[in-house]
């Protein structure tokens, strides 16, 4: 099956277009309807699988339909700010169509940007564990809207130290969402996080 079978709304599809994608890679093959399905899953996938578009198509599905802003709908997780960065980008492009919003929220930046940045209502919040934390207690903000998860490359997460900060913000997070752990190794201190933050997870790895 190529993206015209995965049934995605125009906006999506013309993004795919747009991004010059025209046949899905193996993890996108296999990831993509389970997690459109609804689905918690933990990918073994490393830099290079075209994991990115995994994680963000199913996601631009998941948001669409205008809601009033109650706060971010979607919440993905990236050991580094340059890997924030990244994720923004190709969310922005990939995402053009949809009318969603991101905004960053990383360590680097003053507080007072990521404030203006907050309070342009955004659907979706592209983060780094310490500063979407710090954010949480300093700007008060809430995840409690937050119905799609991506913990990105979650086992440099762990090795950059961040497990403290990643239990705490699953402990912020209404228990009905969708969450998603894409990771190249599983080692069993992130075994162990994803039997707390996931429920029944579908295993991916190829
Ligand atoms: P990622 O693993 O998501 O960082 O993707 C690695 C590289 O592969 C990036 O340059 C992507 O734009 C590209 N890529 C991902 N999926 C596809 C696809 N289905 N067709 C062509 N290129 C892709």
């Amino acid at each position: 099956g190529g993206f015209n079978m995965m049934s995605f709304s125009k906006p999506v599809f013309e993004g795919i277009m747009r991004v010059g994608y025209k046949t899905p890679t193996p993890i996108q093959r296999t990831a993509i309807p389970v997690i459109l399905s609804g689905q918690d899953v933990v990918a073994m996938a490393r830099t290079g699988s075209g994991k990115t578009a995994c994680f963000l198509l199913p996601m631009f599905e998941a948001l669409k339909g205008h809601v009033a802003h109650t706060g971010p709908r979607a919440l993905i997780l990236e050991p580094t700010r340059e890997l924030a960065e990244q994720t923004l980008r190709f969310a922005v492009k990939l995402g053009k169509f949809t009318g969603l919003h991101c905004a960053l929220v990383v360590g680097g930046d003053s507080m007072d940007q990521q404030f203006g940045a907050l309070h342009k209502h955004p659907d979706i919040l592209i983060a780094t564990p310490g500063r979407l934390m710090h954010v949480c207690v300093e700007m008060s903000l809430r995840l409690d809207s937050v119905q799609y998860v991506v913990f990105d490359e979650a086992d440099r997460l762990f090795e950059l130290g961040f497990r403290e900060q990643l239990e705490e913000t699953l402990s912020r997070l209404a228990p009905t969402r969708q969450t998603l752990l894409f990771s190249a190794t599983l080692p069993q201190m992130l075994a162990d996080f994803a039997k707390a933050g996931l429920t029944n997870p579908v295993m991916i790895r190829l």
